[in-house]
């Protein structure tokens, strides 16, 4: 039985080695799937910032045309105004030309606030970038350690599993589904018994039980946690 327990500490150590292979493979891929969205949605965020800000510069340019001939308009009104015959005719230009003055005014006053809208977007867009560029370098650098670390392990994956699998042969048919069981319900199928201690579970072993343990012609399992039990006498 004894070479039975070697070949179930062979298996025990490389179902570990595997165990991590495997979660790392899954994981690593998804972190750097992570990374790659979070640098997407900065980005996003940055084009949806420079499309409000060419908004702003649109309609701040339609204000500005509108203001344009506006001045135009009151320059050839006030012309005009040397020209007029009648008081009335005068009043009613000189009414319209006050118009167009406080109208241009109005303009002025949303042109200015649009220029300290579009200073304050510039700098955010500015510092978003800035911000995104060095996020970028620190995490492609870490994509590229990942994708190395993922190539790495799928070069040990495979050796691995041919190592597994000509381990496997040397266990018994029935020994098998006793690892199998345990491992799947505690993790780790094999505990070491110290001081008639199981230290899986930290469980006493009966005399009984410890004293078949060290005739090592069984399988034997803890009574509490169902390990297989081996001790070190012998090696
Ligand atoms: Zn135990």
């Amino acid at each position: 039985m004894r070479d039975q327990i070697t070949a179930l500490k062979e298996l025990q150590n490389i179902d570990i080695d595997l165990k991590e292979i495997e979660i790392n493979l899954e994981k690593f891929p998804n972190i750097i799937s992570e990374f790659n969205s979070e640098i997407d949605q900065n980005k996003e965020s940055i084009t949806n910032q420079k499309t409000e800000l060419s908004q702003i510069e649109k309609e701040k340019s339609i204000l500005e045309s509108e203001l344009e001939q506006n001045e135009l308009s009151i320059k050839k009104s006030e012309e005009k105004l040397f020209e007029i015959k009648t008081h009335k005719e005068y009043e009613a230009l000189q009414k319209e030309i006050a118009e167009m003055k406080r109208r241009n005014f109005e303009l002025e006053e949303k042109i200015l606030l649009m220029l300290e809208e579009l200073e304050i977007n510039e700098k955010k867009i500015a510092e978003d970038e800035e911000n995104l560029n060095s996020k970028e370098d620190d995490y492609n650098k870490k994509i590229e350690e990942y994708q190395l670390q993922i190539k790495e392990l799928k070069i040990v994956h495979e050796p691995k599993i041919l190592e597994k699998n000509k381990i496997l042969e040397k266990i018994s048919a029935e020994v098998l589904p006793i690892y199998k069981n345990v491992s799947c319900k505690n993790g780790q199928a094999l505990a070491l018994v110290v001081n008639e201690v199981c230290t899986g579970c930290n469980m006493n072993i009966p005399p009984q039980l410890y004293n078949h343990i060290l005739t090592e012609t069984e399988i034997y399992q803890c009574p509490n946690c169902k390990r297989i039990l081996y001790t070190t006498q012998g090696e």
